[in-house]
């Protein structure tokens, strides 16, 4: 299964209900600025006869390969694509870094016994990835070894997403399908069904701890209602019951990148920064002035939640009337 010679980039575009998520765009369109100056290609994977091919083509792919179906499991896309990497032999195949992809990138690389990099924020055209590690304190730049292809899981919002409208490219159907499958869905169930776009929203507010109750995190919610923007949450926000896990942030939740990020009652460990730390504008309220949150805020406030947020909700509706 192993190769050492091979060119061009695959880029698996993961989609949910058919539309490209934004963190696939973003690493097609880092992968097509990195082909272009190899003088290569990118070769994107999308899951499901319908998933939108066009959206992964203005994105910067110049082929789409179609397999299977989106509701695979990480099991059986891994090794769809294992087969797809070993027909077009990539020097690298990379994916957004969102559990999915976090789940099927070792199983790829292991088949290869190639190099894997996961929560990427920064890739050059000779192949030098930096990722971050220790829960986001630690940037470390390597190379890997020279089995291919090289496998990355890029963190979401660590590049742009391009997309140009005059991009043309060809749409491959591909029968490739998995030979042993140990996964088998029973059942979706709602909590994981829930769509809560933490990882595309521009705005979000999220609450910890310090919201006290499940009443006072109602605040969270309306501050984020009208703002415009999507809750978020601490892992004991959740554990209290305030709020389902789908709005978690951290190391064991979503990894954010809002352009705005609101952080209510929030301590500010380590475990939640990580999945927060690369938003354009940290506001954070805490009660506590040395609270290490303020530490990663670019703008706090040292005050009662309970105060702070009906204040800014009844502001941010006189501003809408
Ligand atoms: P606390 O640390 O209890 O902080 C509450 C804050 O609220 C305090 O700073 C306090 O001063 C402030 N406060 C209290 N009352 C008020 C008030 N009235 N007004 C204003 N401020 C007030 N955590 C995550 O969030 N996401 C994860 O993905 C995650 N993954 C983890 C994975 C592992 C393996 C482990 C071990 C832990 C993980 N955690 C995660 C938990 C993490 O370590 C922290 O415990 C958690 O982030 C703390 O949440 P918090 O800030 O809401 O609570």
């Amino acid at each position: 299964m192993k190769y050492t010679d091979g060119k061009n980039i695959m880029v698996y575009a993961q989609s949910a209900d058919g539309a490209p998520v934004g963190a696939a765009l973003e690493t097609v369109s880092k992968a097509a600025e990195l082909a272009k100056a190899n003088g290569e290609e990118v070769i994107a994977v999308v899951f499901g006869k319908d998933t939108d091919t066009k959206t992964v083509i203005t994105a910067g792919a110049s082929k789409v390969l179609v397999a299977g179906e989106e509701g695979l499991p990480a099991e059986e896309k891994a090794q769809i694509l294992v087969k797809l990497a070993e027909k077009y032999q990539p020097k690298a195949v990379y994916m957004a870094g969102t559990p999915e992809g976090k789940m099927i990138a070792p199983a790829v690389s292991a088949v290869f016994e190639s190099g894997c990099v996961t929560d990427v924020t920064g890739i050059t055209a000779d192949g030098v990835y930096t990722s971050l590690s220790y829960n986001g304190n630690v940037l470390n730049d390597m190379k890997m070894g020279e089995n291919l292809p090289h496998v990355a899981t890029v963190r979401s919002g660590s590049f742009a997403k391009k997309l140009d409208e005059s991009r043309t490219g060809e749409v491959i159907a591909e029968d490739a399908s998995a030979d042993t499958v140990r996964t088998k869905v029973v059942e979706t169930v709602k909590e994981i069904a829930e769509t809560v776009n933490l990882e595309e929203a521009q705005i979000i507010v999220s609450g910890g701890r310090g919201m006290g109750s499940k009443e006072n995190f109602a605040l969270v919610e309306e501050l984020a209602e009208v703002m415009g923007g999507v809750v978020g949450a601490t892992r004991p926000a959740i554990e209290e019951g305030w709020v389902s896990r789908a709005h978690q942030v951290g190391q064991s939740g979503k990894i954010v990148a809002p352009k705005l990020y609101i952080a209510c009652g929030i301590s500010g460990a380590t475990q939640h920064v990580s999945g927060m730390i690369g938003s354009g504008y940290i506001v954070a309220i805490n009660k506590d002035e040395d609270a290490s949150i303020f530490d990663v805020a670019d703008a706090g406030i040292v005050g009662d939640v309970t105060k702070i947020l009906p204040v800014m909700i009844e502001e941010m509706k006189k501003r809408k009337a």
